[in-house]
This record gives C-alpha cells, structure tokens and sequence, in this order.
C-alpha cells in the first residue's frame, strides 16, 4: 500500500481523539485518524454510554417491581419481567447510533478514518496494522496521541469468564444471581448499583475505609444509605485476595479472611493509561509516572507530538479529554489556546448521583480561604417531590469566600442532580458570587432552584427552609 502523509495524525477515536479530528477538519486542516477499536473509544463503545443506558434500565426496572409490590401514585402493574439479552441488545443499537453518528461527523469534516492498530518507528512515522492484514505507513507532521486506558487487572485474578471487567459485565446476556465486586469507585458503585436494581445479589469489597475517596462523607451518605436500604453489603477496608469455587476470597478489616458466595466478580480497580505495544518508547516523549508527560497545551517533551484524554492523566473523564481534543485542533490551525479550566466537574451516576466542581469546605479551608456554606435539601423542592426524588437524602451545597461571596466548589447528591452540572460549572467557570446565583431567576419548577436556593441559604436568605428571624 502506498505511504499516506498527513498533516495531522490522530491515533485514538474516543472522545479525546474523535473531536480533535473533527475541529482540525472543520478548520481546514488535512487530518487522519486510525482507531483499533471502534469509534468513540471506551466511551461510547463500553463506558459511559453503555453503563448508562443499564444504570437507566436498571432505575425503570426498580420502579415497575415497587409499582407491583405496592402501587403508588395510582399506578400498578404486574410481574415485570426482566430479560437480559434484551437489554444488551437495546445498549448496542443505542451504541451503534452514536457511534455511526461519529463516522459520519468526521466524513463531513473531511476526515481521513483508517481502521487498524498503529505502531510507531519514531516520533512521526507509523505502520497501521489493517483488519484486512495489509499495513499502511503514515508519515505526519503533527501526532496527537489519543490513545486512552485500559481496565486495570489484579495480578491474582485475571479477567476471565468468571472475573470480568467493566466491558465484560456489560457484555452479559444472563443476570447472574450473585456478583461480587471488588472497587467501590466510579465504575464498580454504577454498575454495582445497576446490577443490584436489576436483582442481582451484590456485595462490595473495597480496600479503602470509605466509598468513593474523591468525595466527602456528607456527600457519599445518601448512597452508603441506599446500599443498606437495598441490603447491599458493603465491605470497607477490605483486599481482595482472589478466586475459588465458592466466590470472592478477601480480607476484611479485622484482617480475617472471608469468602462472598459469587457467580460472577467484577474488577473494578481503577485504569491504566494505554502507552505500550505502539512504539511509544521510540518517539522520546517525557513521562509523568504512567501517564504520557505534557504542558498546559497538551505538547509532550516531542515537537509536533501531542497527547490527550486519558493517556495524560488524571481526571479520566471523557468531558476533559474532548476539551482537550478541541484545543490541540486549534493550535494546530494557528489559534492560541491553553488549557486552563477554573474546575472539570465529576459526576458518579450512582442512586442517587453525586456531584463535585472545585472544592468542598475542607479543601477551600486546607487552601487558606474561610468559607460560607449553604445547603439546600431535594426534600424542600416541589419538582424533587413530584418526581418522587425528594427522599433520598438528596441536597446541593455551595461553598463560598466569606469575605466577596466568590463560589469556590459546589457538591451535591439526589436523583437527577447530574443535570445541574452545566450550571454549576459555568457558574465557577463565570467566577460567580452567590449573589449571582441568588440574583437570577430559576424556572419553577426544576431542580435548579435547589442551587439558587443553597446560594440564598449561604447568605442566610433562604425561601423554602425555616431560619429563626435572628439570622436573616
Ligand atoms: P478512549 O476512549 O479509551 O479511546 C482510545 C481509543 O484509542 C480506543 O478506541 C483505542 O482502541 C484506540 N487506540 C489505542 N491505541 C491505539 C493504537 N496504537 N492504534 C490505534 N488505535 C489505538 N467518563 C465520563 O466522563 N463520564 C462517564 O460517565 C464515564 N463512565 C464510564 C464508564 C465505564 C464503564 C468506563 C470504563 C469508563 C467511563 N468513563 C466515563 C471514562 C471515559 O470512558 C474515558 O475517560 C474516556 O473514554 C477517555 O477518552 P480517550 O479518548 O482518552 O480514550
Ligand atoms: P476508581 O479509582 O474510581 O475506583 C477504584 C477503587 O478500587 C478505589 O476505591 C480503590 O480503593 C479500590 N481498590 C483498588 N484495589 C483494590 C483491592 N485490591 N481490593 C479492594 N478494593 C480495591 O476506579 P474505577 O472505578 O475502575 O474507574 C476508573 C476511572 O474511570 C475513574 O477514575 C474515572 O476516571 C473513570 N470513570 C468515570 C465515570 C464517571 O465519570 N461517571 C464512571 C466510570 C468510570
């Protein structure tokens, strides 16, 4: 096959490598992009789309079985019944849509598209392995490395039939009865809590003494709550050990070691930054401990060499990645850009969702500012109520310089929370007062209000929550 040379190389079409593909095409440039596994990357093909679509059907299987149990709001139905290969089946039709969706935005931008693996010779030189055998070499002037994570695997028990991780939990065409799952962070409390919902018996086991680290204990109670609610057994301070015929073999907190009764088990550890088998090492880029090294515009320690999205680090969100997708597309075109977001939020889907953007009281205080904080409960908003959301502990609470009430974090938990994440961004991106929020005028009835709510209660001015006179 004749060698291709390319102004713009892209290895990786997830959501980091995808939308810089589609930015450098619209602004002109000649841009291809190789991609091993499928368009949209761990996102859209095994991630965030799929886990969603079971935590959604999971949430409406829950609802039908407590409507036949005991009817409310005067509905009632009988026996819902739960097929598993249907939902497999749904997800990836949801997966295909999205994902042929892609394809057809980088047609229409003008987009190269080459299906294989790359393998690097030096910095600007790869050989495509192609589905069909056959190699294609590609010689660019610029490389953005997009390359992503992988599932992180525990040594003492390789992901098989029986050990899965999240891509194989999501692959299932049978519920099992039992699933042990080892991690209770991002993806072992969504998928964890999904299965649960969907009648799995779930237990967790997670090394740490509390779920979710990234977050703090008021946050992340409304879930453990859930989880006792729903008989979820949750084993703090406790290391998996490994597999036998009966289940999950682990340590818990005392040290004794215990075994969960497991059909099947997820890993859910946390993921590793794809950077070998591609001839990374031959394209002398620096390292920052696992993660590909870059500055704040995303170049590596190689000219002409970039790297976006998960490959670089932490958060592992794919919002942070498509952001920088973006910028590095339009340095390319000749733009000065930077990354520099005031905050990335984060969102666990769990029931019910969690959400952080900047920072909680204790690390505005550990940071030297002295705070205001108000807090605003789900259980006083009419819209919350009437979607049947108001009584899982679910609240918003912003934190604020005392002294010119500048937001500095806003957290939350509840149902539907996961919603309001574009508000509380853009409010911390705008640099906001909680005047500003208090000051503008919420649609009744939303959740929404629950956040100008929480900036009335910071100013001692709240609506819909009892304060003494004294205080107001
Ligand atoms: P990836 O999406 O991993 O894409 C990398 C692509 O590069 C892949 O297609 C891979 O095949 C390809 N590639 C790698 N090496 C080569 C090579 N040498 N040649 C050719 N192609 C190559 N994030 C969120 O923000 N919100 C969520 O709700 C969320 N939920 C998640 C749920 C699960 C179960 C999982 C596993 C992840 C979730 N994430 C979520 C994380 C999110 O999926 C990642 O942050 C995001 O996909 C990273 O994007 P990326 O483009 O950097 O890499
Ligand atoms: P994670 O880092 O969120 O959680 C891993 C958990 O496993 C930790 O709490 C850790 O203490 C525990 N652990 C590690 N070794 C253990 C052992 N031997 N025994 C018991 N517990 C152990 O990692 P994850 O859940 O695999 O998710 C990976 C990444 O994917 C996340 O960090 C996030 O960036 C991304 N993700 C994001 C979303 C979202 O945005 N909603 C959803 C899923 C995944």
């Amino acid at each position: 096959m004749k060698p291709l040379h390319t102004k713009v190389l892209i290895v990786g079409g997830g959501p980091a490598g995808y939308p810089c593909a589609i930015r450098a095409g619209q602004l002109g440039l000649d841009v291809t992009l190789v991609d091993a596994s499928g368009l949209g990357g761990t996102c859209l093909n095994r991630g965030c789309i799929p886990s969603k679509a079971y935590i959604h059907a999971a949430g409406q299987f829950e609802t039908m079985q407590a409507h036949a149990k005991a009817p409310a709001m005067g509905l009632t139905c009988s026996s819902p019944k739960l097929e598993l290969s249907g939902l497999l089946e749904w997800k990836d039709g949801l997966v295909g849509k999205l994902t042929g969706g892609v394809g057809q935005l980088l047609k229409t931008a003008g987009v190269k598209v080459i299906a294989g693996h790359a393998v690097f010779a030096d910095a600007k030189t790869c050989a495509v392995t192609l589905a069909d055998g056959g190699t294609q070499t590609i010689t660019a002037e610029n490389v953005v490395l997009a390359t992503g994570s992988s599932e992180a695997e525990l040594p003492f028990m390789p992901f098989d039939e029986r050990v899965l991780s999240s891509t194989g939990l999501l692959e299932l065409d049978k519920l099992p009865k039992t699933l042990a799952v080892v991690g209770a962070g991002y993806i072992g409390l969504e998928l964890g809590i999904a299965f649960a919902r969907l009648g799995t018996k779930v237990t967790f086991v997670e090394a740490l003494d509390t779920i979710l680290p990234q977050f703090d204990a008021e946050i992340t109670r409304p879930v453990v709550r859930w989880l006792k609610q729903h008989k979820v057994d949750l084993h703090l301070s406790a290391k998996a050990k490994g597999v036998n015929k009966k289940g999950l073999v682990f340590t818990d907190a005392k040290g004794d070691e215990q075994i969960i009764a497991a059909e099947k088990i997820l890993v859910a550890v946390g993921r590793k930054p794809n950077t070998t088998q591609f001839g990374l090492e031959n394209m002398a880029v620096d390292m920052d401990g696992t993660f590909i090294k870059v500055d704040d515009q995303c170049r590596t320690a190689m000219r002409g060499v970039w790297a976006i999205g998960d490959v670089v680090g932490e958060p592992m969100l794919a919002h942070k990645g498509t952001r920088q997708g973006e910028m590095v597309a339009e340095i390319l075109a000749g733009h000065r850009r930077r990354f520099d977001p005031v905050a990335i939020a984060a969102i666990c889907f769990t029931e019910p969702e969690i959400i952080g953007v900047g920072l909680d009281p204790k690390q505005a205080e550990a940071a030297g500012e002295e705070v205001v904080i108000g807090k605003f409960p789900f259980a006083a908003l009419g819209k919350a109520l009437s979607m049947g959301a108001g009584s899982d502990g679910g609240f918003v609470r912003v934190t604020a310089r005392k002294s010119d009430h500048v937001i500095l974090g806003i957290h939350g938990v509840g149902s539907h929370i996961a919603e309001l994440s574009g508000e509380f961004a853009l409010a911390l991106e705008m640099g906001a007062r909680l005047e500003d929020i208090a000051g503008t005028i919420h649609v009744h009835p939303t959740l929404s209000e629950g956040f100008a709510e929480s900036a009335m209660t910071a100013l001692g001015q709240p609506l819909h929550i009892s304060m003494p006179r004294s205080q107001t």
